[in-house]
């Protein structure tokens, strides 16, 4: 692989092309794909059992909706950020054509690292995003599916790529800064985890082997679908331990404990067929939503001057 990285460098011959050309086509290529087998699984109803808001599949034309503003950004704001990103990756002492790579154990501390890093970073700008002006004209956007799909999580306002994009790039360009011994490649492979963290948040499922049953302080997709269906609550990407600490996931726990006991009550009660549980968790589901779709209009409201009732 290291011999391919060199040939692809000498190749191409000038290495900031090299590097931009790799970056925005590692992001396509895994962006999208990863959001095929979601696109596959919203098809095909045998897997609806494991929705989170079953009553709410995105439709096809929803989808490709998505993916043409998705599309769009991709090509006119972070084509241009991903042309600067070598020249100042390199200004900072990060290894980009050099081989070899860095070996596995740091490799794997310095993603640990940045996972982190942007957490804390997008567990604190997000809920800025959910304040008044910022809502109302950037982040109200991202918000537009209470019940996300793999194809939402970069559907967003420009700022706000931005904003939010600013917590995956610099945890690794304040690392090379100050430890002088970040490899490119390295960030390569964080920037696809995160990316594959992303989609499958936003995805809209959540199955038995999803990784929150094995990593309980792992976000997953039931932390974040709760915020976009509540509106409120859970504001961090890949942990739960910031909500946790911080207290903004009091609402969430609130919503599980509610859903548990109903869920508890009527099968105690012998009346429990798959339909009457179905259609509690929905009435459960469409109560908290009604609550989000309140909270969200007194943002909006307060950003404008107006008052709501
Ligand atoms: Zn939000
Ligand atoms: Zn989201």
């Amino acid at each position: 692989m290291e011999v391919q990285w060199m040939n692809w460098y000498m190749w191409i011959g000038n290495p900031i092309l090299a590097t931009g050309i790799a970056s925005f086509l590692l992001h396509e290529i895994v962006y999208f794909g990863r959001c095929v087998p979601w696109i596959i699984i919203d098809a095909i109803p045998y897997f609806r059992r494991w929705k989170l808001q079953p009553t709410k599949v995105p439709t096809a034309a929803e989808q490709w909706e998505c993916t043409k503003q998705v599309l769009f950004s991709h090509f006119t704001i972070e084509a241009p950020m991903i042309w600067l990103f070598h020249p100042v990756a390199e200004g900072l002492g990060m290894a980009t054509w050099q081989v070899p790579f860095t070996d596995l154990k740091t490799m794997l501390l310095q993603v640990f690292f940045f996972f982190v890093f942007e957490d804390m970073f997008h567990f604190f700008a997000h809920q800025a995003l959910h304040k008044g002006a910022l809502y109302k004209h950037i982040h109200k956007i991202h918000h537009k599916y209470s019940a996300p799909f793999g194809l939402a999580a970069e559907y967003a306002h420009p700022a706000e790529v931005f904003i939010l994009g600013t917590g995956t790039i610099a945890g690794p360009l304040l690392y090379s800064y100050f430890m002088r011994d970040l490899h490119i490649f390295t960030v390569y492979v964080w920037i696809t985890l995160r990316l594959f963290q992303a989609v499958d948040a936003h995805s809209g499922y959540d199955f038995p082997w999803s990784l929150q049953h094995i990593l309980p302080f792992w976000s997953g997709a039931e932390h974040h679908d709760f915020h976009h269906m509540a509106f409120v609550n859970n504001f961090s990407t890949s942990f739960r331990w910031c909500d946790w600490f911080f207290g903004t996931d009091t609402k969430y726990r609130d919503y599980r404990k509610k859903m548990n006991a109903a869920k508890a009550a009527l099968k105690k009660s012998g009346k429990a067929t798959p339909e009457e549980l179905r259609a509690l968790e929905d009435r459960i589901n469409a109560e908290t939503e009604a609550e989000g779709v309140r909270a969200e209009a007194k943002v909006v409201a307060d950003a404008t001057g107006k008052k709501v009732n």
